[in-house]
């Protein structure tokens, strides 16, 4: 068992990190940047360090600063949240050789599943369908255009190091393909310092449908099920649930015993995301995996009554997962909407500024994993998403109903958020009927 962690992240997964220990009796160090110095969530832990201005380069991306700060108050484990450095393999690595803790995986696994082209390749040695496409990092235009005509128009170029929907480009011809290339590469080298590129069938309208999984050391794996996350925006997610209410039965097993073989061949520890895309004929296809928490891990643990982070601590503590498959079941519907300080009438731009009337909705059936409050003031540095709230009840219909009376109750003012857009999407009469893909956002709304 852990006695120490420091939490090497900020806002509302440092307090749910920190809300975890708590309950286990871990000790917690919060960092923190100067423009956080206020953050309510440095006062539930144990120790606060700051690490540095507000620049994410200069504070929670500083290894060495995060390094220093476990030293100093003796944390024998970093947990890395989602976001800055938890996918880095050599902030992983430097862990390793100070002999701290990372909870998360190992560098090998790390380094195997978080190169989106290595973990293709590790995919289809576990049999794991994968999207067609090619088979290794794209050469030159001449490989991409022959690809591009053995797999069929349209196709999508991806960043092998690729996240947060960026270094993607979807093409039609082979005109835009050679231009795609081009910027997809571009996008790629500023994004991730790594130009390598690689094509996939373009899925026409399918769903997002991702399993989570969680492994030990001494090589058990059990799976969590799955979320839907079909409900994007450029790529990036709004609104997730749990169970995906398309899938039969016989698919649901299949997909989720596809994710744990695909976890086993990377020899992979702690908790991990396998996404997949699923055709309208349910054929389901492996895109990537997450070797992290992820922001929606909530919905899962609604649905199946399991602390998911307290699974990753133990986990690094040295315990061994002590459940059996058939002993997780899913009980119910669990929604996540993301509310993300961005304005909706305005290409959901970010709106940092100060919030001067917060009241947060309550309930049966609701959480709120948030870490703001009146007076906070969101700084236009990090990431727009200020908090997330959770629904869980016995039916889908019944949680979009309970979550639309808990989005009317949340007041952020006078900031603009994505309320009144997940109030859009939730109200939307093809939502409701679960008629939806990754495109319906873009196409019929935002
Ligand atoms: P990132 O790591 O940037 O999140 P992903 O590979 O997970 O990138 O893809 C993010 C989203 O992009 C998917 O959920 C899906 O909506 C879309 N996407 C990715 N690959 C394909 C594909 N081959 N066909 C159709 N849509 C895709």
């Amino acid at each position: 068992m852990l006695s120490r962690v420091l939490i090497a992240n900020r806002g509302e997964i440092a307090l749910r990190i920190i809300r975890a220990c708590r309950e286990m009796g871990i000790e917690t160090v919060a960092v923190y940047s100067e423009a956080d110095r206020a953050a309510p969530y440095l006062k539930l832990a144990d120790e606060a360090v700051c690490i540095g201005p507000a620049e994410c380069a200069a504070s929670y991306l500083n290894i060495p600063r995060i390094i220093s700060a476990a030293e100093i108050t003796a944390a024998e484990a970093i947990h890395p949240g989602y976001g800055f450095l938890a996918e880095n393999i050599n902030f992983a690595r430097i862990c390793a050789d100070c002999g701290i803790t990372f909870v998360g995986p190992g560098v090998e696994a790390m380094r195997l599943l978080g190169d989106k082209v290595a973990a293709r390749e590790v995919a289809r040695n576990a049999k794991v369908p994968v999207v067609p496409g090619s088979d290794g990092a794209i050469k030159d235009e001449k490989e991409a255009l022959k690809l591009a005509e053995k797999i069929g128009y349209p196709v999508i170029v991806k960043a092998a190091a690729g996240g947060g929907g960026r270094g993607m480009r979807v093409v039609h011809n082979d005109m835009g393909l050679r231009s795609g290339l081009a910027a997809a590469k571009a996008e790629a080298e500023a994004a991730f310092g790594d130009d390598c590129v690689y094509l996939e069938k373009f899925i026409v309208e399918p769903r997002h449908v991702e399993v989570q999984v969680m492994a030990d050391a001494a090589g058990n794996a059990v799976h969590f099920y799955e979320r839907d996350c079909s409900i994007q925006r450029r790529h990036q997610k709004m609104i997730e649930e749990s169970p995906c209410p398309v899938l039969d039965e016989p698919t649901r097993e299949k997909l989720c015993e596809a994710a744990l073989r695909l976890i086993r061949q990377s020899n992979y520890v702690s908790a991990a995301t396998v996404e997949f895309l699923v055709d309208k004929d349910k054929q389901f296809y492996f895109i990537e995996a997450n070797t992290r928490i992820q922001v929606e891990h909530p919905v899962t643990e609604m649905v199946t009554g399991h602390d998911l982070i307290k699974w990753q601590l133990r986990i690094a503590g040295g315990e061994t997962i002590n459940i059996r498959q058939e002993d997780i079941r899913l009980r119910g519907v669990a929604m996540e909407c993301r509310i993300n300080a961005e304005d909706p009438q305005n290409n959901f731009s970010p709106c940092p500024g100060r919030i001067d009337a917060y009241i947060v909705p309550g309930g049966f059936g609701v959480r709120v994993d948030a870490f703001v409050h009146q007076g906070w003031t969101i700084s236009p540095n990090y990431d727009s998403m200020i908090a997330k709230l959770i629904v869980h009840q016995n039916t889908r219909a019944e949680v979009i109903e309970t979550m639309k009376r808990a989005l009317r109750e949340f007041v952020i003012e006078p900031v603009k958020t994505t309320i009144p857009a997940c109030l859009e999407i939730l109200s939307h009469n093809l939502f409701v009927k679960n008629k939806i893909d990754t495109g319906f956002v873009e196409r019929t709304l935002f």
